[in-house]
């Protein structure tokens, strides 16, 4: 079953008199489950793909369902509807909010989510349970990374969308950033698309995306997973 499908993806920025292919045709089909992978070098359009897929931009042209919801076809109301019933963030910096607490951070969410866990169950997921009333500044990177995973897994989104999650943190802090995300993954079903430099995370990836100038030049399937699975 698929999550996403795309047809010819591309996207132009234009800046005054200059215009940037961001991306420049991509065809794409996520299974519902799957861990993805976004790997490429700088510029060549996974942030762009990422957050077309979340709905915080649009494609120039193209198609992109999102299970039987056509995004394209939708309007801003409705786009901005769909990325906060179906779309958890995570990115490189943890934009938890420093007056608060890590509980308090995850339940500025579920306060508002259709039908969310409660924030001291979304904070055990991630191992915080012993850190619930920490605000951000007594909490190492690691894990504020995980509040902010706490935060993204609490309101039960289908998808989780990842840029560079462990982009800020040394292997071992990440490394915990990464199981949290993978148990996600395996215990409440969440897709995962992350873009990352870290070869650690492609290695548990169902799939890898290889992104070159706008496209997707190479896909490679990740055997091991798939029989695992
Ligand atoms: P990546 O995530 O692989 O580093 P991006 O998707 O961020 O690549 O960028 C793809 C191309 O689009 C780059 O040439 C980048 O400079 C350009 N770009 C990205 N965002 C914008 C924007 N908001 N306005 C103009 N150009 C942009
Ligand atoms: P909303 O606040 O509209 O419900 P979400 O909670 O679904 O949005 O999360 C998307 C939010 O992430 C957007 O509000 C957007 O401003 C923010 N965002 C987008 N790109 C980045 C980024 N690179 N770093 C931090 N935050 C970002």
């Amino acid at each position: 079953k698929s999550a996403f499908n795309g047809r010819d993806l591309r996207k132009i920025y234009v800046t005054g008199e200059t215009e940037v292919q961001a991306l420049r045709g991509v065809d794409l089909d996520i299974a519902v489950g799957e861990v993805l992978v976004l790997l490429g070098p700088s510029g060549s359009g996974k942030s762009t793909l990422l957050n077309i897929i979340g709905g915080l931009d649009r494609a120039t042209s193209g198609t992109l369902w999102y299970r039987d919801t056509e995004l394209t076809a939708l309007d801003d109301a409705d786009l901005t509807r769909f990325r906060r019933a179906n779309i958890g963030f995570i990115f490189q910096f943890y934009n938890l909010i420093p007056s608060l607490t890590a509980r308090e951070n995850v339940q500025l969410v579920t306060d508002i989510a259709a039908d969310p866990m409660p924030a001291e169950e979304a904070l055990e997921r991630v191992g915080l349970a012993a850190r619930m009333d920490h605000f951000p500044a007594q909490l190492s990177g690691g894990e504020q990374q995980r509040v902010a995973v706490a935060r993204a897994i609490a309101k039960r989104p289908g998808v989780l969308l990842c840029d560079e999650p462990t982009g800020a943190l040394d292997s071992g802090t990440g490394v915990r950033v990464l199981e949290t995300l993978a148990r996600a993954n395996t215990e409440l079903g969440t897709t995962l698309i992350l873009i990352t430099h870290n070869a650690g995370i492609a290695a548990m990836a169902d799939r890898v995306f290889h992104f070159l100038d706008g496209r997707i030049a190479s896909i490679v399937v990740n055997e091991t997973r798939i029989a695992a699975a």
